[in-house]
């Protein structure tokens, strides 16, 4: 019997479902969405529960306009995640839902697969003679020998009801289908697996139930081919997959090895595609239409009624987390969702997080390694180029530019990475010390000589290069420090022949240019690149044989307590890129700090050397892993709001923290105190136990939402991954 009384999640910043009657007992199940009024608006929510009665009175209670669906667009697994996600990250569960529906499905678009109709010649049709006149008949009888879809079709000008015509003559016959996207028709045989990566698929395989594994393999190792052959073995036992992947766009050579191997259609979720096109990837994946779903973060939230397996590369990568709105972590979310349907979760990395190799030590994740690479390849050398009291030309130590030489001698690839675009990260009167920084924020302004002008990495705001010091009208101005764009330039004054490709955020800003410049490299016709984190990532460069890291000494000493582990992470990463094929790859770390502990122990004794240390390094300070993290972040134009907020919030706080044993730290600035003409601060909260933190958390929020938000605006993050 249809229930009365429907508990609908809408978006709005209240965090409890609402209650709307549902005066026709109609049968609306958990988990579809119904049009509901709204204050003045009608709007669209989902429902999540259903009663009998309502603890409002009912002359409040309005009711339903219309459903929308008539099943759950959600599997029981996925509606269990949203509602412990929203606990767990303390989200208003009706902002949640928005987040994790497709656009269109949030604006009250039909769940409905869009089809698409191919028309083609029946028998009759084959040798059918239309009229002498009839030019229009026989073009089409001519353009449909092979199948021809609706839209291809109209486009040569042919009318539907024309096509009509001859399906009633009986010469046409029409067929739907779902466009299911497609993979290669000889898909790739899998590698024969080494006896390591035979080991750890065999570990894997060997159970069924919830697990967690962590990969934990070099780059190189055969991880992928090792995610490639466990979904070969779900997909023949009829079971759907998983592949969370932290970016697409750069790393395109990992999507086209999945399509290249199975034939089974893929649905590639990202952020790239348009409201329609992830519309109808989801579709095709809640109808079971296509058995692999590879997407980034909010891949996550796609509903696989048979799902067998999740996979989370680079597990390490912080674009997992949500940095905006619903702070959630993908990776973290992956966990309880593979524990709710009872399937393995693997996570993959050559540098696995902090908090992973923590969860290994507990004995709740299996730790699976993988020493080796797998083409048979060797790792490379790394060298600390200690920069103390050394002549340095234009930023680059002498012993990296014979290095460069050399390489360069051989026919083989150089790459450069410098962790900063733009040409210099200063522009500074060389007179009075004036520097140019944003209006804005508290940060300064890049130069870019490229197309010349000022511009904030952080707000956006762009300025032209002024000629004269604003402060003391001095022409002397001059760019300090060096980013992407002046290290290509002065490796191009120092090598004249060498051609030099510079990749990052700037230089492959068009929809296929990285795609091109990638194939360049493959092609060989390029000698040295230079480039960011984005080289960082994923890609594999057979013919680099050195690798240069420039300034890591800023992952050091950042008030960012997970700096250092990035900056190992990014390390490895980058020299992973080294020496792939048959040569052995160097790579060379300038520093002022070579005696530094961390990145010492980094370079001696690899990543898992440094997890250690830098894992007894957080024991010592309690922070994450060790202990939990929550933190409010504040935001205000005027600095007086920001502060008096500040103050209440943390007074609020005090009394439960004590109670609970949970530490409040603050009110803090947050690293950047003025960004994009906001004021920022922080309260942090720390607790052994992360039971505790919630307790803390439950209490005070419903507090502080009593607080009328005049002029501020506040957000919660939950094992935040930056200081604000
Ligand atoms: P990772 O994901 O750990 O970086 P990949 O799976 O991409 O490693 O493997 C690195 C390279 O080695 C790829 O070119 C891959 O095709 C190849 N490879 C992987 N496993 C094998 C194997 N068992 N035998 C031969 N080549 C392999
Ligand atoms: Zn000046
Ligand atoms: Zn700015």
């Amino acid at each position: 019997m249809p229930a009365p009384i429907l508990r609908v999640a809408v978006p709005s910043p209240v965090a409890r479902l609402f209650d709307y009657r549902n005066p026709q007992l109609l049968d609306i199940p958990i988990g579809a969405r119904v049009r509901v009024p709204f204050g003045h608006r009608t709007i669209t929510g989902l429902v999540l529960e259903t009663a009998e009665h309502s603890d409002y009175p009912s002359a409040q209670l309005k009711a339903i306009k219309k459903p929308l669906d008539s099943e759950s667009l959600l599997t029981p697994t996925l509606l269990h995640l949203l509602q412990w996600s929203a606990a767990y990250y303390h989200y208003p569960i009706g902002m949640v839902v928005q987040t994790l529906l497709p656009n269109l499905l949030n604006h009250g678009k039909a769940a409905k697969l869009e089809q698409i109709q191919r028309w083609q010649l029946t028998e009759a049709g084959k040798t059918a003679t239309p009229p002498s006149n009839a030019h229009k008949q026989q073009r089409i009888l001519n353009l449909c020998q092979s199948p021809k879809t609706d839209a291809l079709l109209r486009e040569q000008g042919i009318a539907k009801a024309d096509l009509k015509k001859l399906e009633q003559y009986g010469w046409l016959k029409a067929e739907s289908d779902y466009s299911l996207p497609k993979n290669g028709e000889n898909p790739d045989a899998p590698h024969k697996l080494n006896a390591e990566q035979q080991h750890v698929m065999d570990k894997i395989n060997r159970e069924s139930g919830f697990r967690c594994c962590l990969i934990d393999g070099v780059t190189g190792s055969g991880k992928t081919e090792i995610y490639l052959q466990l979904i070969q073995r779900q997909l023949e036992l009829g079971k759907q997959c998983l592949v969370l992947i932290p970016e697409i766009n750069l790393t395109p050579q990992t999507l086209s090895r999945f399509q290249a191997r199975f034939r089974q259609p893929i649905a590639v979720l990202h952020s790239k595609l348009s409201n329609q096109q992830r519309l109808q990837a989801w579709l095709l994946a809640r109808a079971g239409l296509c058995p692999i779903v590879l997407g980034t973060r909010s891949a996550l939230w796609t509903p696989l009624p048979n799902l067998g397996l999740i996979i989370i590369d680079e597990e390490h990568d912080h674009s997992y987390k949500q940095q905006s709105g619903f702070y959630y972590s993908a990776r973290d979310l992956s966990i309880v969702l593979a524990k709710q349907c009872q399937i393995p979760v693997v996570l993959g990395s050559a540098t696995p997080s902090l908090q992973s190799l923590h969860q290994v030590a507990q004995g709740r994740y299996q730790h699976l390694h993988l020493s080796k690479r797998a083409a048979g390849a060797n790792m490379p050398d790394y060298h600390l180029l200690d920069l103390r009291q050394k002549n340095l030309n234009q930023g680059l130590a002498q012993p990296l530019i014979t290095a460069i030489e050399q390489c360069l001698a051989q026919q083989q690839q150089v790459l450069v990475y410098i962790n900063r675009r733009g040409y210099a990260p200063t522009y500074m009167c060389h007179d009075c010390g004036w520097i140019c920084d944003c209006p804005h924020c508290h940060a300064h302004q890049t130069y870019h000589a490229e197309d010349k002008h000022l511009h904030c990495h952080h707000c956006g705001y762009r300025q032209a290069v002024p000629n004269e010091c604003p402060d003391c009208q001095s022409q002397s101005l001059r760019c300090v420090g060096y980013g992407s764009e002046r290290i290509s330039q002065i490796l191009t004054d120092l090598f004249p022949q060498a051609r030099i490709l510079r990749i990052d955020s700037d230089s492959t800003r068009g929809k296929f240019t990285l795609g091109k410049m990638l194939e360049q490299i493959h092609r060989g016709e390029v000698d040295i690149l230079v480039g960011t984190q984005m080289l960082a990532k994923g890609h594999h460069f057979p013919k680099v044989s050195l690798v240069a890291v420039l300034n890591v000494d800023n992952g050091l000493f950042s008030v960012d307590f997970r700096a250092a582990e990035r900056m190992a992470q990014g390390l490895i990463q980058v020299a992973g890129r080294a020496g792939r094929a048959e040569i052995k790859g160097k790579v060379l770390i300038q520093t002022h700090h070579p005696e530094h502990l961390i990145l010492n122990t980094l370079v001696t004794q690899g990543y898992a050397g440094f997890a250690k240390v830098a894992l007894e390094e957080r024991e010592l300070t309690q922070l994450p892993p060790y202990h939990f993290l929550a933190l409010l972040q504040v935001q205000a134009k005027k600095l007086e709001r920001l502060q008096a907020f500040l103050a209440q919030a943390h007074q609020l706080a005090e009394p439960y923290c004590q109670h609970f044993a949970v530490e409040l730290l603050g009110p803090l600035d947050a690293p950047m105190a003025l960004r994009a003409g906001f004021h920022r601060g922080q309260l942090l909260l720390q607790a052994p136990k992360r039971a505790n933190l919630h307790q803390v958390l439950d209490a005070w929020l419903a507090a502080l939402n009593q607080i009328p938000k005049r002029g501020i605006r506040w957000q919660l993050d939950v094992d935040p991954q930056d200081l604000y």
